[in-house]
Parts: structure tokens; sequence; C-alpha cells
């Protein structure tokens, strides 16, 4: 799996002239048909996604091309289950976060146990590619729970992807940064920073 832009053309643009790398070997990549289509529910509603998928010219590996607006495995906006996690922060339960995104209650509990479970793993990654983005960084402090700096580093990695590349939202950056396994098991490893 591969996170890309959410402009389709532009994907099918870079992966027709090679300008897409393979996430396990660096080889190029090139088109091979579609994943199955799925129904994503988005801020503006739920609709129906297509995602491409490629294979290496190197390693032959096949890779599901999932927009940055998704995450491995989750059929919600990345921005949705975003504004679960810093609302938890912001020190609300899931059942009143339920409530205010419309989403089902048990979703956002499992969204927010993963993420609790992940933070200090969180927190590693976003301030490896925080400092990777911006070396002049200063001192990182400690925001006061491992959600918190768990958030703290997802919002500075951001940051430093805005001053070196321009505008962007903060959580499809995280989808991109976490190679969309932000809220994956615990054994499944993020991308190596680079
Ligand atoms: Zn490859």
């Amino acid at each position: 799996m591969l996170i890309v832009c959410a402009e389709q053309a532009r994907v099918e643009a870079e992966l027709v002239a090679g300008g897409l790398s393979c996430p396990s070997c660096w080889g190029v990549l090139g088109p091979w048909g579609h994943a199955r289509a799925r129904v994503v529910r988005c801020v503006t509603g739920a609709r129906w996604l297509w995602p491409r998928r490629a294979r290496c010219r190197g390693c032959r590996g096949t890779h599901v091309l999932l927009p940055d607006l998704l995450l491995s495995r989750r059929r919600d906006e990345v921005a949705v289950i975003g504004a679960a996690i810093e609302a938890k922060v912001a020190g609300l339960g899931h059942r009143p976060i339920a409530e205010r995104l419309g989403v089902p209650k048990d979703t956002v509990r499992g969204w927010l146990r993963r993420f609790v479970v992940r933070a200090g793993q969180v927190r590693a990654h976003f301030t490896r590619w925080a400092v990777a983005l911006d070396p002049e960084l200063g001192p990182v402090l400690p925001a006061g729970s491992g959600v918190a700096d768990a958030l703290e580093a997802i919002a500075i990695a951001a940051r430093g992807w805005v001053l070196r590349f321009g505008p962007g939202e903060v959580w499809p950056i995280a989808a991109v940064l976490s190679g969309g396994v932000l809220l994956c098991n615990t054994s499944c490893p993020f991308p190596p920073v680079r």
C-alpha cells in the first residue's frame, strides 16, 4: 500500500510517467489495474472510491494507491478520525465525540483505543519526521499525557511538512507520514523516515 495525493488525475499522470516509487524497494511503479471498489465515509458524506493498483518493475510487488484522505483498513476519512483524537486529547469521552461527529460510538472507541496503545510509537515516529523536515527544530516539551504528546508530535511534523512543501492539512499529512498505518496494529511498522 502507498498513500498518494487525493487528486486522481495527478496520481494517474505520475504513475504513467514512472514518478511513483515502490514502498518496499524504491523501484519504479507502473499501472496495474484497480483494487476493489469501496464506500468511504467522508466529511461531505459517503462516496465510492475505486483505488488504483500499481506494480513495481523491480520487485514485482503490487501496491494499492490509497488517497491521503484515508488510513489503511478504515472506512472513515482521516480528518474525521483526527477530529476524534483531538477531542479525546481535549478531554472528551468516546460517546460525546461519536455524537458530535455522527459516527457509531464503537467505531470511535476503536480508533481511540488504538491511538492510546500506539501513542508512544506515534510520538517517536512523528518526532523523527519533525526533525527530518526541520533540522533547526528546538526541543519538544511534554504535552502532559501519552496521547497529547503523540498529537503534538503529529502537529509539529505537519508544520514542518508545510514549511518544506507548501500548504496542506494536518491529517492527510499524518496519513502520508504514517504510510497509512497510523491506527493499525502495533506490530505493523511505520515506514522509515527519509
Ligand atoms: Zn518494489
